[in-house]
């Protein structure tokens, strides 16, 4: 496992577990941060600094990043299993590493981007999976993607028209 910087001056390091294309996956979300608006990702930032005091965790100031092979815990989402999940009040995020490799960029910066907007209203919204309303949860977070500039419509036919191409939960390692 090694840690690679993202955007270190907002805490943004990637564990790298070597399951993906590391180097890439930390680009493009570099990239995908990037293109939050700023009010935003300091909305996100502050959640996760406070997270850090609440916890008494100094480095919890930082999430945590990852991206892993299929994980029997990931809850299913509405439509088809998770491939990605973000945990402990939006301070653990992770991603399904087959997800990852098979999309292209612009359609990766929005996986990336689907798990920050759960952040973002986590850290905004009280009601956010409040009632554990999966489809009212994410809802609210196409509306966030969009109003960030990510299309996920585009991004769910391109998994839809490739479905070949990405992991299934019986092929995943
Ligand atoms: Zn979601």
């Amino acid at each position: 496992m090694r840690l690679i910087p993202i955007v270190p001056t907002s805490g943004l390091y990637l564990t790298a577990w070597g399951h993906c294309d590391d180097a890439r996956f930390a680009e493009q979300f570099r990239l995908a941060w990037k293109q939050i608006p700023m009010r935003c990702r300091k909305a996100i930032v502050a959640h996760w600094l406070l997270w850090g005091k609440v916890t008494g965790n100094r480095k919890g100031a930082a999430p945590f990043l990852e991206v892993l092979p299929y994980k029997s815990d990931w809850e299913r989402g509405p439509s088809r299993y998770a491939v990605a999940q973000c945990s402990q009040g939006g301070n653990s995020l992770s991603w399904n590493s087959g997800f990852v490799d098979a999309l292209p960029d612009e359609h990766l910066r929005c996986f990336i981007a689907h798990e920050l907007a759960h952040v973002f209203l986590f850290a905004t919204d009280p009601t956010h999976f409040a009632d554990g309303d999966y489809e009212v949860a994410e809802l609210q977070v196409f509306q966030t993607l969009e109003a960030w500039g990510f299309d996920e419509s585009a991004r769910e036919e391109w998994e839809m028209w490739n479905e070949e191409k990405l992991p299934t939960r019986a092929t995943e390692d």
